[in-house]
């Protein structure tokens, strides 16, 4: 809260300013060395099928553990990595680890793994998407690589190459956050993709009376069916938000209700005794205090 008047207040305010940019300088810093120092691990969160009710993949989504600063978020630090270029050592990281995690579950589960624009422009990353196959041993179409609609915006030669070289290695796309950047229907054209994700934003209030999520849900099903993709539903925390994308015809659910991302050892554990936890956990309505925030 902003005390005092009109000079405090701007000294207040200029010292929170001045502590958020060294925090962001200390972090940049850090970042470099996170990998290095055994900061960063990969998380897991299941993905559940809608028709036969099991654990299909997973997705890996990364953490960073900072000394200081304790658990870091993703939303905080990729676009960090993004703009330093250390994401190019991140992802790399992530591919390897990642197949090389699959490699120790179940052979029917599949891992995804987010790939960044900047990563997904790099000149060495067909290469390292064919290494992290090679040293893992898994079959490519275990490896399923999230991309955002935000690769298109340097749509080049690079990108279409890509592409063309992905499938060529058999290795399965998703588009993430669909419904969230520009939506043109030509990148779906031009890419090969074998999935939808669906963002979250649409199951905010999806189940409020009046939602114009649930007619949006509709129209993305079927133009994924159409063009011979799956869907995939992210953030669903709420039985009444699990009935509805049923309805609608979601093929997959990833969401708090399941579980949320966790550790690589509870992971391999559940997978492998066949025990993950499957049965929907959430409140049986969403709340509205949830969906304001
Ligand atoms: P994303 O790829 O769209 O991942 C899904 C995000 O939704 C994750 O956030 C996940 O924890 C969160 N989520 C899943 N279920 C629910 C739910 O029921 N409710 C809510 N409120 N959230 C849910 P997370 O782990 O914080 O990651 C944020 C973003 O950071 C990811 O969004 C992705 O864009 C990026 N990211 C994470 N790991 C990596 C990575 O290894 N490489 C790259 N390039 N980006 C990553
Ligand atoms: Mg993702
Ligand atoms: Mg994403
Ligand atoms: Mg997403």
């Amino acid at each position: 809260a902003a005390k005092g008047g009109g000079r405090g207040q701007f000294r207040f305010y200029s010292s929170e300013l001045h502590e958020s940019a060294e925090k962001r300088r200390r972090l940049e810093e850090d970042l470099r060395d996170a990998l290095i120092n055994d900061q960063i691990r990969l998380n897991y969160q299941p993905i559940v099928s809608t028709t036969t009710d099991t654990v299909i993949g997973v997705e890996a989504l990364m953490r960073w553990n900072h000394p200081e600063f304790g658990d870091v978020s993703p939303a905080v630090f990729i676009p960090i990595a993004e703009e330093t270029s250390l994401i190019i050592a991140l992802g790399e990281w992530a591919l390897r680890q990642a197949c090389s995690d699959a490699m120790t579950w179940p052979g029917n589960i599949r891992v995804a793994v987010n790939v960044s624009p900047a990563q997904f422009a790099h000149a060495n990353f067909i290469a390292s998407v064919t290494q992290a196959l090679a040293q893992s041993g898994i079959t490519p179409e275990r490896l399923e690589i999230e991309l955002t609609e935000s690769i298109f915006v340097n749509d080049d030669e690079t990108t279409e190459q890509n592409f063309a070289a992905l499938k060529r290695l058999g290795v399965r796309l998703a588009l993430d956050d669909f419904g969230t950047g520009y939506s043109s229907l030509g990148y779906l054209k031009k890419a090969p993709f074998d999935k939808i994700k669906i963002d979250k934003g649409f199951i905010r209030d999806v189940t409020v009376p009046g939602s114009r999520n649930p007619a949006i849900i509709t129209a993305i099903v079927s133009l994924a069916k159409a063009l011979d993709m799956v869907t995939t539903a992210e953030g669903i925390e709420a039985r009444d938000e699990l009935a509805l994308m049923r309805e609608l015809g979601v093929d997959q659910i990833q969401g708090y209700i399941y579980s949320p991302a966790r550790p690589v050892a509870e992971v391999s554990e559940a997978l492998a005794s066949g025990a993950w936890v499957i049965e929907p956990k959430g409140p049986a309505k969403q709340r509205a205090e949830r969906r304001t925030v």
